[in-house]
Formats: structure tokens, C-alpha cells, sequence
């Protein structure tokens, strides 16, 4: 049967393609310190690549092997690699990916039909989201969006390097996005909760 590229292409954007392999965590002090920090690790399966975006804090490959074994994706099959900025608890574990080609892109490209980025500088200059397309607006925030408190209480990440851009940043997440997954935790819907469905798995129940 011949295939209509169009409408397969339509019916791959409607179809699961971001899954979180270890959602991001942080712990503070009583006082506020960041005691331990861990970033989401995301896999994108879309046009005919497997992209990871943030590999975590160095010690953690265990982890993230076992849920890519869970989804029967082996790390070297992953084939392109962003990480939303340069800080070490986003990049510990590039070098599992040992065949990915890793990417510096700039704002607005597209990495994978449905997938491109978006400049969310603040918390480092160098930050960027991950946007996937996918029925819903998913962004991969990184530490312009690092946790749920921050979109509830509407604070940019207490970590920034220009507070007035990490705002806007966070805005610019917010006017987009469906579902959020944050630098340190788990993933979260913005405001249609009760009109969307998710397309499918989103590699682990909350
Ligand atoms: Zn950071």
C-alpha cells in the first residue's frame, strides 16, 4: 500500500514521543542551600532520531540504562544529544551516549520535524528549552523552569545570571507550553488539565 508522507508525518507528530527517564530533583537545607541537585534526563523519539536532552549528574548512567532498557532503547541507538546549558548536573553523563552527535543549537532551530528550540536565558546565558510538538506543547525547560514551586509561586529559578531575562524566559515557557518537564522535578501540566489527554506514555505514572 503506498504511503501518503503527509498524513504519516501528521499522524507522527500525534504520537508519545517524549519520555522522561529520570525526572530532576533538589534538595536544600534548612537554610536554603542546595545540598544535591540531579536534572531531568528526557529521550525525544521523532523523525527517525533518538534525542536526549540533559544526561544528569555524573553517577547516575545506572539509572538512565535501566530506563532506556525499559523502553528497549540502547544508548548507543541515541543519535543526537542537547543539553539546555553547560552546568555539570545537566551534561554528567554525555559520554554514555557515546554515537550521539551533540548539538549547540541556536534559537528557532529545528532539530527533528515537531522538536525545535527556544532561547530561555536567566539562569546561564547559554540556557535553552527543547519544544516538541506533540498534539500538546511539551517544553523540556531545564533551569529556566527548575521546579513546580516556581511556576506556582511565578518565580524565575533563585539561580540566574540576569533575573529580568530569566522572567521573561519563564513567561515565554508559560504562553506555550501544555506540560512542562522542569530541570529539577517532575513533570507538569500549565493550565489545560482538565481539556487534554496526553498522547500516550510519558515514561513513568504521576
Ligand atoms: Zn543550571
Amino acid at each position: 500500500m503506498k504511503s501518503d508522507p503527509e498524513s504519516e508525518l501528521e499522524s507522527e507528530l500525534k504520537m508519545p514521543s517524549v519520555f522522561v527517564l529520570k525526572p530532576g530533583s533538589i534538595k536544600r537545607d534548612e537554610c536554603g542551600r542546595i545540598l544535591d541537585a540531579r536534572s531531568s534526563v528526557s529521550l525525544i523519539i521523532r523523525g527517525g532520531h533518538k534525542i536526549i536532552v540533559d544526561s544528569g549528574l555524573v553517577g547516575e548512567e545506572g539509572d538512565i540504562r535501566r530506563a532506556l532498557e525499559g523502553l528497549k532503547v540502547e544508548p548507543e541507538e541515541v543519535d543526537l544529544l542537547v543539553n539546555t546549558h553547560s552546568h555539570p548536573d545537566h551534561c554528567g553523563n554525555n559520554c554514555l551516549f557515546s554515537m550521539a552527535k551533540v548539538l549547540v543549537p541556536k534559537d528557532g532551530e529545528t532539530i527533528s520535524p515537531g522538536v525545535r528550540v527556544m532561547a530561555t536565558p536567566g539562569h546561564s546565558m547559554d540556557s535553552i528549552s527543547v519544544v516538541v510538538e506533540a498534539g500538546l506543547t511539551i517544553v523540556i525547560a531545564g533551569d529556566a523552569l527548575p521546579t513546580v514551586g516556581n511556576f506556582l509561586k511565578m518565580v524565575p529559578p533563585a539561580l540566574h545570571t540576569d533575573r529580568a531575562m530569566a522572567e521573561a524566559s519563564l513567561k515565554k515557557i508559560l504562553e506555550i507550553a501544555d506540560l512542562v518537564v522542569p530541570g529539577h522535578d517532575f513533570p507538569f501540566y500549565v493550565h489545560k488539565a482538565a481539556d487534554v489527554s496526553l498522547p500516550g506514555p510519558i515514561g513513568y505514572d504521576y
